[in-house]
């Protein structure tokens, strides 16, 4: 038994990462993960919503399983064009604008064109401003530097800017020698990574799934209603496979697969949560069980919308998580070779 290979599986969480995907606006990552299926002659949709589902056909046919990772992250969009050429943002998602103080974004125009800037506080200058250390770091203080020459608002629309564009952060993805992954946006594009390299595994190596096998790459996650849909009626089983959330009081870590018990929508379901956890046992998985306190995933977005399903949550313990991430290897691997049982493995029917 070969598990799928890390060291790709980081390649292709760099490109998917470098990629911006702000909620919103995703048709350029799922373009990239749809044609990554097309070489795998994997059969792929569209839903309305601009979410992709691949699916792999297996011996049941008549019951199913179902697993998702999103492709969507955090950004934000332009509220208002300043006089002073500067730009106000209206964030995405749900993080805090000390976050992004200093960090370098993208301006993608509804014509497609691409600027760059800097999202700073507007009492930035320690030489000009006395209360630039303390000054509440909020949408109105905060505000992008566009790299252009403009000094007015009329100059910024002359470039093609205007209320409504999408703001990507730039991910500074790194992979240190120590195995570390430092990026935004690794919630969750390190599980989606994980996922595609998953059917890779099984496509090339013509693995027999038990059950016929849905992967729903998901692009409105951070919002709320990702995986809410487009369910197929035979699922059984739900998993999601998101970020395991790290801080004071968590058993999550950058190196195991965090198992999810509990998260603000309440427990997930015990008998597939005990199930995941004797395939960890049994095949000598790194893994921790955890609560996440302020957390909601696509498969409790899915129970809240309606859908009678087993659901559960797994995924790598992101470390800082909304803000500037970071997890290791051993925690991509942990989480795939889990992953590899548990979509060989019998479903409790
Ligand atoms: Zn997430």
């Amino acid at each position: 038994m070969t598990y799928p290979d890390t060291k790709e599986t980081l390649q292709l969480l760099k490109e998917l990462v470098s990629i911006p995907s702000p909620s919103g606006n995703t048709n350029e990552v799922i373009t990239f993960v749809e044609n990554f299926f097309k070489e795998l002659n994997v059969g792929t949709r569209r839903n309305r919503k601009g979410a992709l589902i691949a699916t792999l056909p297996g011996k049941d046919e008549k019951n199913h399983r179902m697993l998702t990772a999103h492709v969507d992250t955090l950004g934000a969009i332009v509220k208002e064009i300043k006089s002073s050429g500067r730009l106000k943002l209206d964030l995405i998602g749900g993080f805090k604008y000390n976050s992004i103080e200093g960090e370098y974004c993208e301006i993608e125009t509804s014509a497609g064109k691409k600027f760059t800037g800097t999202i700073l506080m507007h009492q930035t200058s320690v030489h000009v401003y006395k209360d630039a250390g303390k000054a509440e770091r909020n949408q109105d203080n905060m505000e992008i530097r566009l790299d252009e020459k403009v000094h007015n608002a009329e100059d910024v629309r002359a470039l093609g800017i205007e209320v409504g564009d999408f703001i990507s952060f730039d991910p500074r993805v790194q992979l240190t020698p120590s195995g570390f992954i430092k990026s935004r946006h690794l919630d969750d594009k390190a599980s989606v990574a994980i996922l595609l390299q998953l059917i890779k595994q099984v496509k090339t190596e013509n693995i027999e799934l038990p059950y016929t096998t849905h992967f729903l790459i998901s692009n409105n996650e951070e919002i709320g209603y990702g995986g809410n849909s487009n369910i197929p009626p035979e699922t059984v089983e739900y998993l999601a496979v998101d970020m395991g959330a790290m801080g004071d009081g968590q058993s999550t870590d950058e190196y195991t697969v965090s198992i999810c018990v509990k998260d603000a929508s309440g427990p997930y379901h015990y008998e597939l949560r005990k199930r995941l956890v004797q395939l960890a046992k049994e095949n000598d998985i790194g893994y921790k069980l955890d609560v996440y306190p302020f957390y909601g995933s696509d498969a409790s977005a899915a129970i809240r919308a309606g859908h009678d399903i087993v659901h559960g949550l797994v995924g790598p313990g992101i470390d800082s998580s909304h803000a500037f991430e970071r997890t290791h290897q051993d925690s991509i691997e942990n989480t795939a070779k889990l992953l590899y049982h548990y979509v060989q493995s019998e479903m409790l029917l």
